[in-house]
């Protein structure tokens, strides 16, 4: 039987980071495109519940959604797809890097968490920078991290979040496992006033840097390294249950 891949995005059906995803993963199978009708960024993992979702179909295997990234994982897999359940679900390339503490804004992580949920193993995959994006070195690693999860699977309700530097491919200095690390940021909000006098906001400050966290995703994408984290969709902290107990458990009033 072909292996079935079902890509989705969250910078919408017409980025050249899905398309170029799109061939890269029709070398390993049978490619099928759920993906939002436009950008949806930073959409987290937000599901559509109280509207109706349209659906398009755009060319052979390749259908439009006009919901969240989310939506489109959930309608591929339990709707369009129905008995073909994909091998694997490939959430990407996005523009711009999803390291540290952005991962909980992403719609191209929370792709893949759908797809965790849904029960096939998944990947995000982002190419760091802010223009001129070159996918060749993240397709590259797509294909090779791709082989190893068809192969190999993954844990049940985990998933990896793939950054990689925009940099040449040839500039990589290969691959490396690490865990979610931690940015710095200045003024998180703008405040400015608009041609009527009325003040609006603008969300969203420069990063400052990150704090340094040994074997960091954020480290190793600045150290010229392709990023693999596993991540859990378990958010508990074990670690600070014990402290919890001994001051919660029990009270009544
Ligand atoms: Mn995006």
């Amino acid at each position: 039987m072909p292996v079935r891949i079902l890509i989705s995005n969250d910078d919408g059906i017409n980025s050249k980071g899905l398309h170029r995803l799109h061939e890269a993963l029709s070398t390993l199978g049978e490619v099928f495109v759920v993906a939002p009708d436009r950008d949806q960024s930073a959409v987290s993992h937000s599901l559509s519940l109280y509207r109706p979702l349209r659906l398009d179909e755009v060319t052979d295997h390749v259908y439009t959604v006009d919901g969240t990234p989310t939506d489109c994982i959930n309608l591929a897999i339990n709707g369009i797809l129905h008995d073909l359940k994909p091998d694997l679900v490939v959430s990407g390339i996005n523009k711009g890097e999803n390291l540290g503490d952005d991962i909980t804004y992403s719609g191209t992580v929370s792709a893949a968490m759908e797809g965790t949920l849904l029960g096939v193993p998944s990947i995000a995959v982002s190419l760091a920078g802010k223009n001129d994006y070159n996918f060749e070195a993240a397709c590259h690693y797509c294909v090779k991290i791709s082989k190893y999860v068809l192969k190999n699977k993954l844990p049940k309700d985990t998933l990896l979040n793939i950054n990689i530097p925009g940099i040449s491919k040839s500039d990589i200095k290969g691959v490396m496992v690490t865990r979610q690390g931690k940015r710095l940021y200045e003024e998180p909000v703008v405040e400015k006033t608009d041609p009527r006098g009325r003040k609006y906001y603008w969300i969203g400050g420069d990063a400052l840097g990150f704090i340094h966290i040994e074997n960091s995703d954020i480290a190793a994408v600045n150290d010229g390294y392709v990023s693999v984290t596993p991540i859990t969709l378990d958010l508990t902290d074990f670690g600070f249950m014990d402290e919890l107990r001994k001051n919660l458990d029990g009270e009544k009033t």
